[in-house]
């Protein structure tokens, strides 16, 4: 007998072992081998094939050991890890290697926590606990709206000393104590909320009742949610993994980053408890290996993670539900495969069988067209839950405003400071938004215009007042701001354009008694810092939360009645065909955010370019509009959806040879299909990362004309 073995190695190739013997009989396609391999003495593979013919003529080498007793996928997911590496042009292996944790064999043992569980306490007991021991009465009380036991470290937000507390009514007999694995769990989520009376809407029952015949049916069923901030989509997914639970199926949620599952997990871990797992990429090695394993033997029924939960071992996929599918941190951009995990994630729907959702309040342009198309169904709810109002929309024409204040530096129009003065007389709260971190992402020499620029990267260096340091934002290169400009000597060096900190700056100024949280890549670096910022702004701690995207997304907070867009034009003149989209997309997400609770929004969006239509459909908050302009747009220059895109770059330390190897490249394509159009080689967009010169070929095919026909899934999703 013989097996083919795929190595995490970057071949195609898939190598033949024989089977020894005393093997035969445990070896099964999907469990992983060690084999000797190459120069190492021995390497892990999996099987990927078993047969009884030698089709190799050279030396066959004996696989050495078997290394799992169970597959570590079942059909479905190897069928996609398949597909995968097809569709996307990667070895097997190499799909692996993202699909599987390197260090299987680790050991590790989760810490455990201590947890409590009220006992049923006649009511008289009860009534004297309330009059003779009213901190005890209190914990009983919270334990009360809980079913399943939580951890004792959780009663110190009821009460100051739960662990004293928690003896003392143990003693007693009211609680019973219990050992437990803590779960590997970096995303700062200490706290689980109480789970919520929910009393669906007439529109929310309609989608639970359609989308529900789906779970039944356990067929392949794609849909788009399209529904606005706070209308009760993450109630909707909540709903449907208990009812896929029921069916004895399980669930996969995908958010588009780490940070947004806090609260998303806290929400279902409410409902669920410690049936939902969360995967994430800040896990030790050890701890993914572990809970990876767990998964693999069907330990959680949910699973919610970042874009590579998609590839996790969940058996029997019931429901896959991609919140915010339009995010670009759903498409993996190095190392390969270079995936996206909402197409990975309608093919896992598909293999498995599964209601699989994309859903957001501002759809891809690429989902909206396929729902326009008929391929994927479609579900919407058009207002938030309980009917809070859409806010109020103010544009700024910041060109004008700096002419009639004279000021042309000026950073914040005199309409957004009035209407923050308003919210701080009030004590409402705003958030602001910056996308850019830094103080300003240029600086230059105002006698001769020289910009300073990182050597190793073809970009300008971002000016960070606060360490007083010059970065590269791109390779992270530092060094301290010149007093001389490097061009002329002269020593007029000054910043230009606005970044978080500069907004920060002139806010103080302007308004010295506000209390303001920054929240960037450059306050957000510690564990668990973005939960800490946003629990301190929602529980009143301050005034102003300001902001790059990071605060646009996920955010609940019902006390923020303005919402201010400082620059609404970043990223808007980005050379990438997606710019418009993506500054829509933002900028309408981000208007959403202002009251979410019972007081009106106003949001003010401060633009140079106030009659761009990404600006403009996004103010109006009219989404057909704009995205009626934008697929006319990539229609017409053969942009996705309307066409499949691949992109080839070299790079390199000496240019002349990046794009002399590009060319040949080019050359050296045999048969160049006619309906395949090509552009380039042409320097990349950026030109120069890290010291590498960057050259890139881009193919464009229509969809009208079906080529990988066998490997692309049917619903075209991309
Ligand atoms: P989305 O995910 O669409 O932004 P959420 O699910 O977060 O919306 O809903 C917004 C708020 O409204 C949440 O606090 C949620 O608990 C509440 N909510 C939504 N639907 C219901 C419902 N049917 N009954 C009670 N509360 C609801
Ligand atoms: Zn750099």
């Amino acid at each position: 007998m013989f097996a083919d073995v795929s190595f995490p190695i970057s071949t195609y190739r898939i190598f033949t072992y024989r089977i020894p013997r005393r093997l035969e009989q445990i070896v099964q396609v999907g469990v992983r081998v060690s084999a000797p391999f190459g120069a190492r003495k021995k390497a892990q593979g999996v099987i990927v094939n078993l047969h009884g013919k030698r089709r190799f003529k050279g030396k066959i080498l004996s696989i050495s050991n078997v290394l799992d007793e169970t597959p570590i996928f079942d059909q479905a997911l190897w069928d996609l890890i398949n597909w995968v590496s097809r569709y996307y042009l990667t070895p097997l292996g190499q799909v692996m290697r993202t699909a599987v944790p390197s260090e299987l064999t680790l050991s590790y043992t989760p810490p455990e926590q201590l947890m409590i569980k009220a006992n049923i306490v006649p009511v008289s007991d009860m009534l004297t606990l309330s009059e003779k021991s009213p901190k005890q009465y209190k914990v009983m009380e919270y334990l009360s709206h809980r079913v399943d036991p939580i951890p004792v470290a959780m009663l110190n937000s009821v009460v100051g000393n739960g662990w004293t507390i928690c003896r003392a009514l143990e003693k007693k007999g009211y609680v019973t104590l219990s050992r437990k694995p803590r779960l590997p769990d970096v995303s700062g989520l200490s706290f689980i909320p109480l789970p919520k009376q929910i009393n669906f809407s007439a529109a929310q029952k309609r989608i639970l009742d359609d989308l529900g015949v789906h779970l039944k049916d356990k067929k392949f069923a794609p849909y788009l949610l399209h529904g606005v901030t706070g209308s009760g989509k993450t109630e909707i997914y909540i709903h449907l993994a208990n009812q896929a639970e029921q069916e004895g199926r399980r669930s996969i949620m995908l958010l588009p980053e780490i940070s947004l599952t806090p609260q998303f997990a806290g929400r279902f871990r409410a409902v669920f408890g410690e049936r939902v797992a969360i995967w994430h990429s800040q896990m030790t090695t050890a701890e993914r290996a572990w809970t990876w394993k767990q998964i693999n033997r069907g330990a959680y029924t949910i699973i919610v993670g970042a874009r590579s939960v998609i590839f996790t071992p969940v058996r029997n996929v019931g429901l896959i539900v991609v919140d915010e599918e339009q995010e670009s941190g759903f498409k993996q951009e190095s190392p390969a495969p270079r995936y996206h995990a909402r197409d990975v994630a309608l093919m896992r729907g598909k293999l498995s069988g599964a209601l699989t959702v994309l859903a957001g309040a501002t759809p891809s342009l690429e989902s909206y067209y396929n729902h326009a198309i008929g391929k994927l169904n479609y579900v919407s709810l058009k207002i938030r839950y309980g009917g809070a109002k859409y806010p109020q929309v103010h544009v700024v024409n910041m060109m004008v405003e700096r002419e009639e204040t004279g000021n042309y530096a000026l950073t914040l129009s005199r309409l957004l400071v009035e209407k923050m003065g308003q919210r701080l007389k009030r004590g409402e709260q705003v958030i602001l938004l910056q996308n850019r971190r830094g103080f300003s992402p240029i600086i230059y020499c105002r006698t001769c215009g020289n910009v300073e620029m990182c050597h190793q990267c073809k970009i300008s260096l971002t000016f960070h007042k606060v360490e007083h340091t010059l970065k590269c934002h791109y390779c992270n290169f530092r060094k301290s701001v010149p007093e001389t400009c490097r061009a002329c000597g002269d020593t007029k060096i000054v910043p230009l354009g606005i970044g978080t900190q500069k907004v920060e700056e002139n806010l103080t100024e302007l308004f010295p008694e506000m209390r303001l949280v920054r929240m960037d890549l450059d306050t957000t670096r510690r564990k668990g810092a973005y939960t800490r910022i946003l629990k301190k702004f929602g529980s009143g701690d301050y005034h102003v939360l300001l902001g790059t995207q990071m605060i646009a997304k996920g955010l609940d907070f019902e006390n923020v009645t303005l919402v201010g867009i400082i620059n609404a034009d970043t990223g808007l003149y980005l050379p990438d065909f997606r710019a418009g989209e993506r500054t829509f997309q933002l900028v309408y997400q981000v208007a959403g955010r202002s009251g979410r609770g019972r007081k009106p929004g106003e949001v003010v969006i401060q633009t140079n370019s106030p009659d761009n239509p990404a600006i403009q459909c996004a103010a109006q908050l009219d989404l057909k509009k704009y995205y009626n302009i934008c697929l006319n747009e990539r229609e017409e220059l053969l942009y996705p959806p309307f066409s499949w895109t691949a992109k080839v770059e070299f790079y390199g330390k000496r240019s002349e040879a990046v794009e002399k190897q590009a060319e040949t490249f080019l050359g050296n394509l045999q048969d160049k299909p006619k309906h395949i159009k090509i552009l380039g080689p042409a320097p990349c967009p950026i030109e120069r990362i890290r010291g590498n010169f960057r050259y890139q070929i881009i193919f464009k095919s229509s969809k009208d004309i079906l080529l990988i026909s066998e490997s692309s899934p049917v619903f075209t999703a991309l």
